[in-house]
């Protein structure tokens, strides 16, 4: 049996293609390469180059590959892109996701596990976040997100046998520690990627917002390491029961904008200027989960709980690619 993996040639489609190849799992992944890259596939992972929107591509897929199960990571995960292109996200993430669910339902594959996240919550009134706070997202990506776990929960009640988990992200950093991939997104717009690379190339950072209800004035986010977040999603597969379970994948501590630009100096060795700049649209001051769920149904326990591991792995990867 074959998992398909979605979007496994971007940032944690591929970390995650080779946690399941280092579990023994074969793997195929799909992907456009519209923000993956082709040299983050490992050889050993079969590769269909599509787009998730075909539904007779991947319909094809999963008949020729035997595949029994899905990670779906394939979609676009810009809040503030979003804003600017509601169409295009709509498309991609609703749209890329109906057209998987209609795939796997002509090919009677019923096992998912879903790339949802923490912006499905909007602003939350309490922090720290538990799964069953009201969903109620501010954004068109959030939206995007929060409409595929409808139609997940959806599938599922129509089908008894349909076995689907939506795993909601927090922010997702670092790299493989054996150093083959790590974030590359273009353009960067995460922090911790963004920090470093003023790290390596200069330029420096610029802080959106010191002026948040928070301890040091800067937005407070939980940072999951992205391999923490693999071993989540073997255990959310070996686990997967009919209906749609949601689980928060986050470390449950928040740090501050400053807090992680002091971690990423004391990591690098390199002063990195940080200046006070305007809000972002639509930030929320404090994000951070309570990731109890996911310890107690998952035996899930994130390794990472610091910063200072997440942004060392991310500084190995980041010294190693150029500018
Ligand atoms: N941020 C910042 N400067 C940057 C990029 C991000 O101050 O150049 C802040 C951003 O406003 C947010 C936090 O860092 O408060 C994390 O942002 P990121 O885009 O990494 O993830 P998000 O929380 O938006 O998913």
């Amino acid at each position: 049996m074959i998992t398909l993996v979605t979007g496994g040639a971007g940032y944690i489609g591929s970390h995650m293609v080779r946690a399941l190849l280092r579990a023994g799992r074969r793997v195929v992944v799909l992907d456009n390469l519209s923000t993956g890259h082709r040299r983050a596939l490992p050889p050993d992972a079969a590769f269909v180059e599509a787009d998730v929107r075909d539904t007779a591509a991947v319909t094809a897929l999963l008949q020729e590959h035997d595949v029994d199960a899905v990670l779906h990571f394939a979609g676009l995960i810009e809040v503030g892109a979003s804003v600017r292109d509601p169409i295009g996200y709509w498309s991609t993430n609703f749209g890329g996701t109906l057209s998987l669910l209609g795939a796997m339902e002509a090919s009677g594959v019923k096992r998912i596990v879903f790339s949802s996240t923490c912006a499905v919550y909007g602003e939350p009134g309490v922090v720290p976040i538990v799964e069953s706070c009201p969903r109620r997202p501010i954004s068109p990506y959030g939206r995007s997100k929060l409409a595929c776990e409808h139609a997940l929960a959806d599938v599922a009640a129509a089908d008894p046998a349909f076995c689907a988990v939506a795993l909601r992200y927090f922010n997702v950093a670092g790299a493989a520690a054996d150093g083959s991939v790590g974030e590359d997104h273009q353009p960067e717009t995460h922090l911790i990627p963004r920090v470093l690379n003023a790290a390596r190339d200069g330029g420096g950072i610029t802080i959106f917002g010191t002026d948040f209800p928070t301890p040091d004035g800067t937005c407070v986010r939980d940072y999951v390491h992205v391999e923490d977040l693999c071993a989540a999603h073997l255990a959310a597969l070996d686990r997967l029961t009919p209906g749609l379970a949601a689980f928060n994948l986050g470390i449950g501590r928040g740090f501050s904008v400053r807090e992680v630009i002091d971690t990423a100096r004391a990591v690098t060795g390199r002063a990195i200027e940080a200046s006070a700049g305007p809000r972002r649209a639509g930030d929320p001051p404090r994000l951070f989960a309570d990731p109890t769920r996911a310890r107690e149904l998952l035996g899930w326990s994130p390794r990472a709980v610091e910063l200072e591991p997440i942004i060392a792995s991310a500084w190995r990867w980041t010294r190693q690619v150029s500018s």
